[in-house]
């Protein structure tokens, strides 16, 4: 195995890449509630639990729930209406109607005893793939590895799977690969191992690689530059599309600009007035409204100068792009907004949003219509090349906006 770019191979190697992560894990490993005094009831209850909730939300919502029903037996012979009060805050009630449901039928079929086998646990109400290899993993010693998402992600750096881990095919590989590797004495650590170095060192965006104590046994890590790629992202994701309006406003040659508020997204970036386009909204009613709204200001002859895209890391925006001259109320000015002669926009620091507008404003003869000639056009200096810098979220690794805070663009 060669080492990434700019990586050095890990100089020491304890044992195998299980070895090394439960001994990690025997010393890390986190006084969660669950891992107290566990039992086969306990670690379902947890393991129901943490499907959809993280781990720090879920300990106050276990730890009442199993005050209120210590045993399978109490949950079993409760009433409905008691198990989702008890369940409540939690979320995703189903979970605990099915959990009351499997309680029951364990009871009743089977003595009270919680089956051991991932066939049989498969066979109970609520339960699936996942649910059944950790319980009979964890509680029962038995040989099979339970991958929820953090412990996907982790098999997938480890092995650099390329395919979606979530997908059924891949998540087989991925489950072989472990189980190639799954100590017979201590499955069940081995799955908790997996999981607690998901939530705590193998992070989704900003893995702590030199903290890890698999690396060396690790391809995302040696074999990549960036061991965060892996898994890849499903092609589909969904990021949701917001629509805005901006105003490049002008008065007697300069730009009406705002700065975003500090800590915030692109905080204390500079951009044009402007905001979320309501749903059935005509943009240019968005662009006077939002304009009014905001700065107090009005608008005289707006003309379209076109739609500027950009790309967030969690969403994508259109910016439907305005020019135009102040009306008859002027915008308030003061420390974070003000107009700025094109030599000083030049000079602002504007999110990557806000210079493409730029752009847009400053293209040569991009009639919009009703914009007529561009005689008496304010031209928008624009930052040389050379000088150009990327707005500072961008340098964050996140992405950048153009307007104002309302729609957080
Ligand atoms: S080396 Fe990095 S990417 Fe690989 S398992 Fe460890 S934390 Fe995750």
């Amino acid at each position: 195995m060669t080492p990434g770019p700019g990586k050095t191979a890990t100089p020491t190697r304890p044992g195998t890449r299980s070895e090394s992560l439960l001994a990690w894990f025997r010393t890390n490993r986190r006084p969660l509630p669950w891992r107290v005094r566990p039992d086969p009831y306990r670690i379902w209850v947890a393991e129901v639990l943490l499907q959809q909730t993280r781990v720090a939300q879920a300990v106050p919502y276990y730890e009442r729930f199993v005050a209120r029903f210590p045993d399978l037996r109490a949950l079993a012979g409760a009433p409905r209406s008691e198990v989702l009060r008890a369940w409540q805050g939690a979320g995703y009630y189903d979970r605990a109607r099915r959990l009351h449901e499997a309680a029951r039928c364990v009871a009743r079929d089977r003595g009270g005893r919680i089956p051991g086998t991932v066939e049989e646990l498969e066979q109970l109400p609520g339960v699936g793939r996942y649910i059944a290899r950790a319980v009979a993993s964890l509680a029962y010693g038995v040989p099979a590895v339970a991958l929820e998402a953090n412990g996907l992600r982790v098999a997938a750096r480890w092995t650099r799977e390329e395919a979606d881990p979530r997908t059924a095919r891949a998540r087989a590989r991925l489950e072989a690969a472990l189980a190639r590797e799954l100590p017979p004495s201590s499955p069940g650590p081995f799955n908790e191992a997996i999981m607690e170095l998901g939530e705590t060192i193998c992070l989704p965006e900003a893995p702590r690689c030199p903290a890890c104590p698999v690396s060396f046994g690790c391809r995302a890590y040696r074999e990549l530059d960036d061991p965060a790629s892996v898994p890849r992202r499903p092609a589909g994701r969904h990021r949701p599309h917001l629509r805005a309006a901006v105003v490049a406003l002008t008065e007697r040659g300069r730009w009406l600009v705002q700065r975003r508020p500090p800590g915030g997204l692109l905080g204390d970036l500079w951009e044009f007035p402007g905001g979320r386009i309501e749903p059935g909204e005509a943009p240019a009613h968005a662009a006077r409204r939002e304009l009014r709204e905001e700065t107090g200001g009005t608008v005289r002859r707006l003309a379209p100068a076109g739609v500027v895209r950009h790309g967030y890391s969690h969403f994508t925006v259109e910016l439907h792009v305005f020019r135009g001259i102040s009306g008859s109320r002027r915008p308030v000015t003061g420390r974070t907004r003000r107009w700025a002669t094109p030599d000083e926009l030049r000079r602002l620091p504007l999110p990557r949003a806000t210079e493409k507008i730029v752009d847009r404003l400053n293209a040569p003869d991009r009639p919009s219509p009703g914009s007529g000639s561009r005689r008496g056009r304010t031209t928008v200096s624009r930052r040389p090349a050379s000088r150009r810098r990327p707005g500072r979220a961008l340098r964050r690794g996140t992405a950048p906006s153009g307007g104002r805070s309302r729609a957080r663009r």
